[in-house]
């Protein structure tokens, strides 16, 4: 796996996880619900045991009722759930996200009455950003929120929102305003009280939880839902983004991680030529390189991490590590399957839905494309977007 410098504690953290997500987590991602929709209540259990770990609870202040862990320890942990299984990943990524805005954004009503259920693993929280027009643009949102006395209606439709049919509550982007940049507000939408559409969208792979679409049709939420002040959800997202991408990173580096146990695995067990494929050159330098862009991608994704947790600005690093570490895991998990040779593309492996699944990465939270951006206009202070 690559020598990392771990805290004792760090370690100590991981490996109870591991020991965990062996045990009770991986046969039913892997086997009983592999490319099957996990029903909310099973998944609602899952991430209940998880929240025991720190996952969740880790990205919200113990004063809040989270555990308050570090950015590194975060992403360390959250390279173990995505190791095991990147459908698991993302409801963890999406929940521990929300409920970090709602811990810093929320009005007081609203974080007493949503944040202990997020943390505790109870309620589910989608994050609705991306429309069927609006991608990697988010300045072109058209949701639009209207006033109306003490109430917002709101009408417009989102897409690729992770966790939909799961969710309880929705931190919806609207356009409140006209100015691209600051016409944006960010609303907690009740499913209950606010009630929205929602329709899963069958993908590649991911397929275990939910992605879906959302369609609001004249929705009454109150003026007092609003998350943040008017206007400033572009730039609330911004520093959410920062974040989740080291976040997303973590998910890559679990994945290319997975991918090269399971090759190293087949390549020591497989013999042609009279002896096992490992003692071939060719296939040593295959895992070489897979496992030299593993620890890379992981090198880059601390780097984001530690940044973040000294308070410094990291829109850079974080981009660099989400681009190399997605795109590390569509290389890597490409290889895996060419070491399986035919078994890599049998359901009887796993790599066959390690290569499905990488291929999903390096589109959420930013492509690959949308980093390079970021990263060519840090580095010159010109923008090609
Ligand atoms: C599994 C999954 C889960 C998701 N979860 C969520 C979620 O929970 N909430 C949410 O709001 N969204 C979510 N998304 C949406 C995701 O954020 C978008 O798919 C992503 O931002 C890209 O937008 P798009 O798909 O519209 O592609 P587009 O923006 O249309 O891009 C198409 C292609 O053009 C490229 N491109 C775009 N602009 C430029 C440019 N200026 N220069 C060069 N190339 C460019 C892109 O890199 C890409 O290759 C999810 C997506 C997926 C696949």
């Amino acid at each position: 796996m690559g020598y990392v410098i771990r805290t004792e504690e760090q370690q100590a953290a991981i490996d109870g996880l591991r020991r965990f997500l062996d045990a009770e987590i991986d046969p039913v991602f892997s086997k009983e619900y592999r490319d099957k929709f996990v029903p909310r209540e099973k998944m609602g259990a899952i991430l209940r045991e998880l929240t025991q770990f720190g996952l969740i609870t880790g990205t919200v202040s113990e004063a809040d009722g989270g555990m308050g862990l570090d950015w590194l320890t975060m992403v360390m942990l959250f390279e173990e759930v995505a190791a095991t299984s990147i459908d698991l990943s993302v409801p963890v990524l999406i929940n521990s996200f929300g409920a970090q805005l709602v811990a810093k954004l929320a009005p007081a009503h609203l974080r007493e009455r949503y944040l202990p259920g997020l943390l505790s693993g109870d309620l589910f929280c989608s994050m609705g950003i991306s429309e069927p027009d609006v991608g990697s643009n988010v300045l072109e949102i058209k949701t639009r929120a209207r006033r109306d006395g003490d109430h917002y209606v709101i009408n417009g439709e989102k897409t690729w929102i992770s966790n939909g049919s799961y969710s309880d509550i929705l931190i919806c982007t609207c356009r409140t305003g006209d100015d691209p940049r600051r016409g944006l507000t960010h609303f907690l939408l009740d499913r209950k009280e606010h009630p929205y559409e929602v329709r899963d969208i069958h993908k590649i792979a991911w397929n275990s939880q939910s992605t879906a679409q959302i369609f609001l049709t004249d929705v009454r939420v109150p003026a007092a839902n609003m998350l943040g002040n008017e206007g400033e959800a572009l730039k609330n997202t911004l520093w959410s983004f920062e974040r989740s991408r080291a976040f997303v990173a973590a998910q890559g580096v679990g994945l290319a991680r997975r991918a090269l146990e399971e090759a190293i695995r087949y390549a020591k067990e497989r013999r042609q030529h009279g002896k096992v494929i490992a003692g071939h050159q060719l296939i040593a330098a295959m895992l070489a390189e897979m496992a030299t862009r593993v620890d890379a991608a992981r090198l880059l994704t601390y780097r984001a991490a530690s940044m973040i947790e000294a308070g410094v600005p990291a829109e850079m690093e974080a981009a660099m590590a989400k681009y190399f570490a997605c795109e590390a895991a569509v290389t890597v998990a490409r290889q895996a399957v060419q070491i399986h040779g035919g078994n890599g593309v049998t359901r009887d492996f796993l790599v066959e839905k390690l290569a499905r699944e990488a291929i999903v990465l390096p589109i959420p939270e930013g492509t690959t494309q949308i980093q390079q951006l970021i990263i060519g206009r840090a580095l010159t202070g010109i923008s090609a977007f």
